[in-house]
């Protein structure tokens, strides 16, 4: 820490270092004899002490540097020390071309800053996710869903949306329990989200209902994919506290067109759904 958390130095129109406070030789190790700004930083970057540089090569840096300054006026800059120390400095050139550095001490607040950002982050991802599956929550599936809308609406790309539902939820819960329930929910999740690609959109929209959005798959595509996933769940036998149990899902899926809304798309899915269930679920269903 900086005394009182803040250094100066004084250098002169010909960057030669005039005057430096301790707090100021320390930060940046200066050594005796003459130095100037150029001097200083070289040595710096050459024994990996103060400033962390951006740039491998610290020359063309340097260039960079005395040109800033050469605007004459103030300049401000944030820098991190290697040390993990952050400080602010302002340096200016007085009217007769001397220049004042005068550094500040502000790591505490950048931490402060450091750790407000990684609390919003989680709170970001908390708020959008489904706390028991861990994909996304219905909120944050209609968002992505409403923004895929929007997209396709002005480019005409195609999409499609898949509604699933699992079979004889209630009765797997009356069976086994509501965690033997929560169990089965969060072994589809990791399924589906293993069958997917990277960008399919996956969310719990209900109790034991999730929607996947396709970007670029046809509803024949879409179709496939579901499929694929339909008997890869079929063929899954769950232990669970000591009793075997095997489950399946009913799916509805719609391809969107231009002119359609997320509500009609919804719609045409959850149609499409109602189908699979009535033709005697363990099934997938398209719509139209
Ligand atoms: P169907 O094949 O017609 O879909 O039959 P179903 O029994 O799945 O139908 P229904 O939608 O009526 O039942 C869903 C059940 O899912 C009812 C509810 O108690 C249960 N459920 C909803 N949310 C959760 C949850 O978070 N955990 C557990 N374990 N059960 C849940
Ligand atoms: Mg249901
Ligand atoms: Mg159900």
């Amino acid at each position: 820490m900086l005394a009182a958390g803040i250094a100066m130095a004084l250098f002169t129109p010909r960057e030669t270092l005039h005057f430096a406070t301790p707090g100021f030789i320390e930060l940046y190790d200066i050594q005796p004899g003459q130095q100037s700004l150029a001097s200083i930083l070289r040595h710096c970057a050459e024994t990996g002490v103060g400033p962390v540089f951006e740039a491998d090569d610290i020359e063309p840096w340097l260039v960079k540097n005395r040109e800033e300054l050469r605007h004459g006026g103030s300049l401000h800059f944030e820098v991190a020390m290697r040390d993990g120390r952050w400080v602010l400095g302002t340096k200016t050139q007085l009217s007769d071309g001397w220049i004042v550095l005068v550094i500040t001490d502000f790591t505490a607040v950048k931490r402060r800053e450091f750790r407000l950002e990684s609390d919003r982050d989680a709170a970001l991802i908390a708020a959008e996710t489904d706390h028991l599956t861990g994909i996304y929550n219905r909120g944050a599936t209609m968002v992505r869903f409403g923004r895929l809308v929007e997209r396709a609406t002005k480019t005409g790309e195609v999409f499609s949306a898949v509604l699933i539902d699992l079979d004889m939820f209630k009765a797997i819960n009356d069976q086994h329990g509501h965690d033997g329930g929560d169990q089965v929910l969060v072994h589809f999740a990791a399924c589906a989200t293993q069958a997917l690609r990277e960008r399919d959109i996956l969310g719990r929209v209900g109790g034991e209902e999730f929607l996947i959005i396709m970007p670029g798959a046809t509803r024949k595509q879409a179709h496939t994919v579901i499929e694929r996933l339909q008997a890869h769940v079929r063929d899954q036998r769950l232990i669970l506290g000591g009793a075997t149990l095997r489950y399946t899902f009913s799916a509805g899926i719609a391809e969107w067109k231009r002119s359609k809304t997320l509500d009609g798309l919804y719609h045409e899915a959850d149609q499409a759904l109602y189908a699979a269930k009535h033709a005697g679920r363990n099934q997938v269903k398209l719509a139209g």
